[in-house]
């Protein structure tokens, strides 16, 4: 979050906007607990937080499923939500699913093919889980000599910063005799097969997130272009949904406009969400959230901010996405 919207973040309790735009908010995760594969990644909201948002929600807006956005959403002033979960992490079929069906609210939930059933794991999940164990052994030596880090920077940020393949974490944990196993035993860290299928059956939508999370801007187009479009022919092949919905994994900043005129030309019908807020992009099939995670601002807050940063935007010029 950039200084602009964490100050309006600040002031939204105190700012009034009309709140009758259109309204993308995503998560990632809703727990009570200290996450420990998420906890040193970013902050998340609590049961309470959470359902606070979905009564916001069910109160003020008209939550409508994907199969009718391209009609619907871009109307605008309708008061239209679109409620979408990534990365498919078990806590959205644990918690968020219970809450969803107790306010009735129907979501889009963007899952990568390779983590179902926690047998390929992204990099990222894995650091948070080492920074978390080492953090209970700060004198351990021979770790530190291993990934040779100075003892002077903050271990978080090293470990985050320092490229570590999943196979060399794994290799660290047993050196700290860390049980990766039973840590997946207890809770697992996605969400598998069957507890997808219960999603779909009870009226959600699953979306492709690229099969094995990577950045974009690592790969070349066509690897891009695979990446996301075999994470939607997974889908539909194994659950025979009938849509082809994706949303971009860390951002849609890299996504140009040529990679995304060819996954029009895949499919026309396909909806691209983003992470870039309020902005026009390039196509009318792409659909920009903003993230609502944060558990110091109630959504409406959220809603108020990212508004007026819609308007400090346009007033900048900033308000179109740049792609190249
Ligand atoms: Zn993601």
């Amino acid at each position: 979050m950039g200084i602009v919207k964490k100050l309006l973040l600040k002031y939204s309790k105190v700012t009034t906007v009309k709140l009758n735009a259109n309204i993308t908010p995503y998560y990632h995760i809703v727990s009570n607990e200290n996450v420990s594969h998420i906890q040193h990644l970013y902050s998340y909201k609590n049961i309470n937080q959470f359902e606070e948002d979905l009564i916001y929600l069910q109160e003020h807006y008209q939550v409508i499923s994907p199969d009718k956005i391209v009609d619907e959403f871009h109307l605008k002033h309708q008061k239209k939500c679109i409620l979408s979960f990534d990365d498919g992490l078990v806590e959205n079929y644990t918690i968020i699913l219970p809450l969803l069906e107790k306010y009735k609210i129907k979501a889009v939930f963007f899952i990568n093919p390779s983590f179902i059933d926690n047998k390929v794991f992204l990099n990222k999940h894995l650091k948070s889980i080492l920074i978390e164990e080492l953090l209970k052994i700060p004198h351990n030596h021979i770790v530190w000599n291993k990934i040779k880090f100075s003892k002077s920077e903050n271990l978080k940020n090293q470990v985050l910063k320092y490229e570590l393949s999943n196979n060399q974490i794994f290799d660290l944990f047993d050196v700290i005799e860390f049980d990766f196993k039973e840590y997946l035993q207890e809770r697992p860290i996605y969400m598998n097969k069957n507890q997808i299928q219960e999603l779909i059956d009870k009226g959600h939508f699953i979306g492709g997130h690229t099969m094995t999370h990577p950045y974009l801007n690592n790969l070349n187009e066509d690897e891009q272009f695979a990446e996301i479009t075999d994470s939607i022919l997974w889908i539909k092949q194994y659950f025979k949904v009938d849509y082809n919905l994706f949303s971009f994994p860390y951002s849609d900043n890299y996504a140009s406009k040529n990679l995304i005129k060819r996954l029009e030309n895949w499919d026309k019908n396909m909806i691209i969400f983003g992470n870039s807020s309020y902005k026009k992009d390039v196509s009318k099939n792409i659909v920009q959230r903003f993230s609502a995670e944060k558990p110091i601002a109630p959504l409406k807050n959220i809603i108020s901010t990212e508004l007026i940063y819609m308007y400090y935007t346009k007033l900048v010029g900033k308000f179109k996405v740049k792609r190249k």
